[in-house]
């Protein structure tokens, strides 16, 4: 439908709906295009099948609205499917851009078209976005092939209920071959397997899965025969979204396993980084299965003195090195630049170094490449390596350094340019500040519940900020968790706090944690 022929209201400002398909559950298997749309939507409508962390990534200032049918929480009413139908349209017709989040394929038993008709019908222009559904992924993710060259050369998507709520008429599968995929029927599956029999004469030795909350860190899979799926899964307790794959290839399972077997999977980390910093951690363990548990307990203020910030800014040129430790203070350093209206030219002939390599990306994607990336972030070595540095231009003494970083940090850096004869200007940044009582009521509750099997400690402040938190019973909370560190002096400030470290991270970078994280699961026997 072209612009012109759009109904009287819709004018220039037409507003569009897009039904996007939000993937299975696992974040990572949103498409590009369904991205897009979040970071531009003006509104956002989404089911409970939609995995959370995508909702973080809606554009900020746009609406966010549930419209589950289930009122699966408390004081959530139903909404029916005709009222969903009529937002869309009224929210189009004020002009907005409105995303409509459908979990899994918009368009398989997903009532997209429902919705799409209702679009035609009151003349909105409409996009779909199709999304990756669930039968696929979560048979990927379980280890099942759906076709296959001896096995299975059709596959069939069913779902347990029609329209009306009546059963599926398993007559219509009489003679099938290929591997069948049932959804919407975890409570009905013992009647539906007892039809294939009897119905539509299957061999009651026909492998099936039944596959629950697929792509996610809580999947679960049981296998068996159509003859006793049903009864192991109610054995089980298997939780809702559930599907059941019917066919030989079930049986593939047994060789094909990866995602549920990888040694994080499953397993509960905790990330204690400031708010700003745990996203990039938490995708790296949810791509290994691991179901991470983001409570910062380190809230980050602004500079305590911003005369002194602004200060160190405007002399910034007169600095022979400027030494960045966080990519916090990379940021909050350049948001002072920009605010005295300068930019990386005031840097003048100052070198720069950067400690860590996050120090170092943030600064790169800001057009600056460091001259001096320490490869050991201990203060010792660093400190030497920065005089080292210093050696090869007549030495420290005379020069001046500017160390733009957190309030409170080691001084040790500092004190050994100091003793080598530099100057040096240690300038807070920002400040830390401990989180809310109730978070850390919240936290100690599921450490006592025995919710949580590992904990990621990046810095002496995430420790002490931990450890602060749960105060006096830190240690006997933390007695059952392994306690993944950085490197050996977030490993001196554990033990120091009573903590024992499981393991640590070589070198101090987030991966190579989450690998030795990976690899201390991987070396006990799973409990
Ligand atoms: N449009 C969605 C399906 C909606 S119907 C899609 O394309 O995936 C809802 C059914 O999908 C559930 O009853 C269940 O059978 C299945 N389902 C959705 N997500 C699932 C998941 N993560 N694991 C297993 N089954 C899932």
């Amino acid at each position: 439908m072209s612009l012109a022929e759009l109904p009287p209201g819709a004018g220039a400002r037409a507003g569009v709906v897009h039904l996007v398909g939000a993937g299975p559950g696992d974040p990572g298997l949103v498409t590009v295009r369904a991205l897009e749309l979040l970071a531009t939507a003006d509104v956002v409508l989404h089911d409970e099948l939609v995995a959370p962390s995508l909702l973080s990534l809606v554009r900020p200032g746009a609406e966010i609205r549930w419209v589950g049918k289930r009122g699966h929480r408390p004081g959530d009413k139903q909404n029916k499917q005709s009222e969903i139908d009529e937002e869309l349209i009224a929210l189009a017709r004020e002009g907005k851009r409105v995303v409509r989040l459908k979990g899994g394929d918009p368009f398989l038993f997903g009532r997209g078209s429902e919705e799409a008709e209702s679009l035609v019908a009151a003349g909105i222009r409409f996009e779909v976005v199709p999304g990756v559904t669930s039968p696929l992924a979560a048979a990927a993710y379980a280890g099942v092939s759906l076709t296959h060259r001896d096995l299975a050369s059709s596959v069939t998507f069913l779902t347990a209920r029609t329209r009306e709520g009546a059963r599926f008429d398993v007559a219509e599968l009489r003679g099938l071959r290929g591997t069948i995929c049932v959804m919407m029927g975890l409570r009905s599956l013992g009647d539906f397997c007892r039809d294939l029999i009897d119905v539509a004469g299957f061999d009651p030795a026909t492998p099936a899965c039944v596959v629950s909350r697929g792509t996610r860190p809580d999947q679960r899979v049981v296998e068996g025969t159509i003859v006793d799926i049903a009864a192991r899964v109610e054995e089980a307790a298997l939780a809702t979204p559930a599907l059941a794959i019917v066919g030989a290839v079930a049986g593939l399972r047994g060789v094909l396993r990866w995602f549920d077997a990888a040694p994080l999977f499953g397993k509960r980390v905790l990330v204690t980084r400031a708010a700003h910093q745990s996203g990039a951690t938490a995708a790296l363990l949810a791509r290994r299965g691991a179901a991470p548990i983001l409570v910062p307990t380190i809230e980050i203020g602004s500079a305590p003195d911003p005369s002194r910030v602004a200060r160190a800014v405007r002399e910034l040129s007169t600095y022979d090195l400027v030494v960045f430790t966080s990519d916090n203070g990379v940021a909050r350093f350049f948001a002072a630049l920009a605010e005295a209206e300068l930019d990386a030219r005031a840097f003048g002939r100052a070198e720069i170094a950067a400690i860590g390599e996050g120090t170092a990306k943030a600064l790169a994607a800001l057009g600056i490449r460091a001259d001096l990336v320490p490869t050991s972030f201990v203060g010792e070595a660093l400190a030497a390596t920065i005089l080292a540095r210093f050696e090869k231009g007549g030495g420290a003494a005379g020069k001046r350094v500017l160390l733009p970083r957190a309030l409170v940090a080691r001084e040790l850096v500092p004190e050994a340019l100091r003793c080598a004869g530099a100057t040096v200007d240690v300038v807070a940044m920002y400040e830390t500040r401990p989180a809310s009582a109730a978070i850390a009521e919240s936290l100690r509750e599921r450490l006592r519940a025995g919710e949580i099997d590992a904990v990621m400690v990046t810095s002496k402040s995430t420790i002490d900020g931990l450890c602060d938190l749960l105060g006096d019973e830190a240690s006997s909370l933390l007695r059952s968790v392994a306690v993944a560190s950085i490197g050996p002096v977030t490993s001196r400030a554990a033990r120091d706090r009573g903590l024992v470290v499981a393991t640590e991270a070589e070198p101090s970078t987030v991966p190579s944690l989450v690998d030795a994280l990976e690899a201390h699961f991987a070396s006990k026997p799973a409990s």
